[in-house]
């Protein structure tokens, strides 16, 4: 998560709405006041400077969506409503960069007396480095596809594409050469999230998993998810071997030369020239 306590903040404070949201169905049947508390983060300086709405995000627009949003659907968690929400908030207005949300619940009934219980989150968009690869069949069809199926993930889309480039195999050298590149993408999907898609993407390509870096008529690796360090049994990110990969450092230098990788703290361009000097 990007440390964001320093950044423009936009807040709403409080906004009521009346609807029907519960686990119990006297809540659904008799509904209850809710209440919202959101954070915006987002470039307040053009609108500081220019004095204009459009350099800007319209708060009163953003009071209406929530309040429709809250209205148009019942959900029995405010897990769920909180989720629901951030996700839409972030898809409808282009410039906010991350949302907290709050939604509070004042009459929960628990039989006691509580000022409110609530749920708060945080969301951002997130900006991932994938790797694709392929040494089996027509290789350039298998990397346009599967283009297409990744700019087709829920909430993610394309934002750069490197060319594609052939490569001599890497581990496993009795095999084909590789078609190769990389592309990056602006998603709402959080990394085991946006795995998980690309095994699917992958297994339908028809991959199967044979020789561990034999042939295959797909690859798709998480190269980078923000300036992320992760390390669990399924994902590791960064992915541990950009820095020994050639064709890797040279897409990621076409698309991205001066994104800093966040464990060797090196540029791309960086690390590219000290393995080719190495
Ligand atoms: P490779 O890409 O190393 O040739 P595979 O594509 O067969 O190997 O992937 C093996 C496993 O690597 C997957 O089951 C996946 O859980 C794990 N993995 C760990 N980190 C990553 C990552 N950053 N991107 C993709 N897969 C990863
Ligand atoms: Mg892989």
């Amino acid at each position: 998560m990007m440390n964001r306590l320093n950044e423009d903040q936009i807040r709403i404070h409080d906004l009521e709405v009346y609807c029907n949201h519960g686990v119990y169905p006297e809540e659904t049947f008799l509904g209850q006041k809710f209440l919202v508390d959101v954070i915006l983060y987002t470039n307040t300086r053009p609108a500081g400077l220019s004095d204009q709405l459009e350099d800007s995000v319209n708060y009163g627009a953003v009071c209406q969506f929530i309040e429709e949003e809250m209205k148009c659907q019942n959900d029995k968690l405010l897990e769920k409503v909180a989720e629901r929400i951030s996700r839409g908030i972030l898809k409808e207005f282009p410039l906010i960069k991350a949302v907290d949300f709050e939604i509070k619940k004042p009459w929960a009934p628990v039989m006691r007396h509580i000022e409110y219980a609530s749920i708060k989150i945080f969301r951002e968009r997130h900006h991932a480095y994938i790797g694709l690869g392929s040494n089996m069949g027509n290789r350039e069809e298998y990397l346009r596809n599967a283009i297409k199926a990744i700019d087709s993930i829920e909430d993610t889309s394309i934002i750069k594409e490197a060319s594609f480039i052939e490569t001599e195999p890497y581990g496993y050298t009795d095999q084909d050469p590789f078609m190769n590149t990389v592309v990056c993408v602006e998603t709402l999907k959080e990394p085991l999230e946006l795995l998980h898609i690309l095994q699917k993407i992958e297994l339908d390509a028809g991959r199967t998993r044979e020789i561990h870096w034999g042939p295959r008529t797909l690859d798709l690796d998480i190269l980078l998810f923000d300036q992320q360090i992760l390390t669990t049994p399924e994902l590791v990110v960064p992915h541990p071997e950009i820095e020994k990969r050639m064709f890797v450092l040279e897409s990621l230098c076409e698309i991205a030369p001066y994104e800093v990788h966040p464990l060797l703290q090196k540029r791309f361009l960086t690390l590219k020239e000290n393995l080719e000097t190495n």
